[in-house]
């Protein structure tokens, strides 16, 4: 599994941490049903958002992708996400990336404008079917996501740029085809390739890398490898505020830290970002967070003395909610049920039997769904 990681320049909203939940569970009921799972993850840790930032807060922008990267980190431990096997930087996979274009140019799918060097996407004849835009939809997106449709000198509005060479004042690495820095999509498709067989069993991500970030990446990885570059794509939903989608252009994210610092138990947030569905569109609300505050202490009363009874029907449940495309609302439901059951059988003061199901529960929660309780 190959899940696009974050540029650091920003602090993980919460946009991001549900998309990382999402892909979370994937990974540990992967695990749990006895899979071996390899989880890539990489980190665009030089990129144009990144050196806009570093340039108007006037920090070097290794030190501000260092400082992104460890608050990211201490974000995903907080939310009890299991670490991907490799979290991958740009900087440090160079070499990989401009293996990847050399073997593409020997396809026929590179070409140069000036300096630059673009990805041809009629080398893929499968273009077409990774999304079901039209092609002015495509390109407006595309210049919206960091493109250049209106480029004088590319073949196709679409071509994306895979090595940008080196300007005044811009960090660059050496290469076959000049100083320079390598694009976004290719960096994906290279570090994926180079841990993972294509096709890889998942690319992830959310929603809003689709187009064009994920149409790239299986059409430079198909030219790469003669096949489909990914069986499954899998797009997470994105989280809104007010109403509006939560981004950078308008002002209006939620900071996973500044919650934490707070005081907001981390644990309130994973069950507030998993309750509704990984793929809708979802919006975040004081109410929301209210309301998964009151659950995770439902849960812990329900979980704070023994229990003799059989969990196995619970728990089967569980997971059959969670194997059917990660229905976390249906999962949740059961657990408040049980819950609540177990919670008036204490207060009529049933007698606990001296077999303890609790500790059984607990740890298939902890597994499964990562809730700690
Ligand atoms: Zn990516």
């Amino acid at each position: 599994m190959y899940v696009c990681g974050i540029t650091p320049y920003d602090a993980t909203h919460l946009g991001h941490a549900a998309t990382y939940l999402s892909f979370d569970l994937i990974h540990r009921y992967s695990l749990a049903t006895g899979k071996s799972v390899s989880y890539i993850q990489n980190i665009t840790d030089v990129d144009d958002p990144l050196l806009e930032r570093a340039k108007r807060d006037d920090v070097p922008w290794e030190d501000l992708a260092e400082s992104q990267i460890s608050l990211f980190r201490d974000d995903m431990t907080a939310l009890r996400v299991v670490p991907p096997h490799h979290y991958m930087g740009a900087v440090e996979t160079i070499p990989w990336v401009t293996d990847a274009i050399a073997a593409l140019e020997k396809s026929g799918a590179v070409y140069r404008v000036e300096d630059d060097l673009y990805f041809d996407i009629s080398s893929d004849s499968h273009f077409n079917s990774y999304s079901n835009l039209s092609l002015e939809e495509k390109i407006s997106i595309f210049a919206e996501r960091g493109g250049d449709p209106k480029r004088f000198g590319k073949r196709h509005p679409l071509d994306c740029l895979i090595w940008r060479a080196h300007r005044e004042g811009e960090p660059n690495w050496p290469s076959p085809y000049g100083p320079g820095r390598p694009g976004w999509h290719i960096e994906c498709t290279a570090i994926a390739l180079r841990f993972l067989s294509a096709p890889i069993s998942i690319q992830g991500g959310g929603s809003d890398l689709h187009f064009p970030h994920h149409s790239m990446c299986a059409a430079q990885g198909r030219v790469l490898s003669g096949v489909d570059f990914a069986r499954r794509f899998v797009h997470t939903g994105m989280i809104g505020l007010n109403g509006e989608k939560m981004s950078k252009s308008r002002g209006n994210l939620k900071f996973v830290s500044e919650m934490r610092n707070e005081g907001i138990d981390p644990m309130v947030l994973r069950i507030a970002l998993l309750s509704g569905h990984y793929r809708a569109d979802r919006e975040w609300s004081d109410g929301l967070l209210s309301d998964s505050e009151n659950r995770l202490n439902l849960w812990r009363v329900a979980f704070s003395s023994p229990y003799g009874g059989q969990v196995d029907e619970l728990m089967m449940d569980i997971s059959a909610a969670i194997s059917d495309d990660l229905d976390t609302p249906k999962a949740f439901a059961l657990i408040d049920e049980w819950s609540k059951n177990r919670i008036h059988a204490l207060a009529n003061s049933e007698p606990s039997d001296s077999v303890d199901a609790i500790g059984q529960l607990s740890r298939y929660l902890d597994g499964v769904l990562g809730i700690a309780l």
